[in-house]
């Protein structure tokens, strides 16, 4: 036996019985879905704002009347200022409602339990007044840090960024600007960040766009974000 034997035994029974890395992963930050899935999440944040009516109800009367699936993530500061738009929401079969901070904080700035605080906010609201569970989480401004990953998790809740920008709440671009971004980038499995709290001029042209056009031109299908994540459609 080599003397160096018992030594490589010590290394290899270290290795083996040292414990996995904790815990943050980037498995545990969904921004798609499947690649093999033709499958689109339309998402659309319902972030607080401090003018105007805070809600696209022409956007949604489309998706509704369409009777496409959507995503919906609501920060608490909107939920508490939009009691009927919730209801409204919470409604539709075909939509998903999660969640996205109390106030739209800059998570990275906070304690681990201040991001505790942020996140559990409206899933509570949304629990006690609404009864519905809300499962996906979605910081506000996609910032985080591993407090939030880890929070996120142990609170149970699902951590959903996006894959493709649609930039919709920038008052300098165009429709056809946004529209040209989502054709370079949306294909199989994507998760689309938009919003449907009125920030987003052109978010309701933009749907109908990628409804009647992008996304049946490349065979994809809108779906929720659960439904994505579950997605084991092969490809057509
Ligand atoms: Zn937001």
């Amino acid at each position: 036996m080599p003397r160096y034997f018992p030594h490589m035994l010590c290394l290899i029974l270290a290795v083996l019985l040292v414990p996995a890395a904790p815990v943050f992963t980037q498995a545990q930050v969904v921004k798609s879905g499947p690649p093999s899935c033709p499958g689109v999440a339309l998402t659309f944040d319902l972030c607080p704002v401090r003018n105007g009516g805070g809600y696209d109800q022409e956007l949604i009367d489309y998706l509704i009347a369409q009777k496409i699936p959507a995503t919906f993530f609501m920060s608490g500061k909107w939920i508490t200022k939009h009691d009927r738009q919730v209801k409204a929401l919470l409604q539709v079969p075909f939509f998903e409602v999660g969640t996205h901070g109390e106030v739209h904080a800059h998570m990275p700035f906070q304690s681990a339990g201040e991001q505790e605080q942020e996140i559990l906010g409206p899933v509570r609201l949304l629990k006690t007044k609404y009864h519905h569970d809300a499962t996906l989480f979605r910081p506000p401004y996609g910032e985080f840090n591993d407090d939030t990953v880890n929070v996120t998790r142990a609170l149970g809740l699902q951590f959903i960024l996006w894959n493709v920008v649609s930039g919709d709440p920038d008052p300098t671009l165009t429709a056809i600007q946004i529209e040209g971004r989502l054709k370079r980038f949306v294909r199989k499995g994507s998760v689309i960040v938009m919003h449907a709290n009125g920030k987003g001029q052109h978010t309701h042209e933009v749907v109908q766009d990628l409804h009647q056009h992008l996304l049946p031109e490349r065979h994809l299908i809108p779906m929720t974000v659960s439904d994505l994540l579950n997605c084991s459609q092969a490809a057509p």
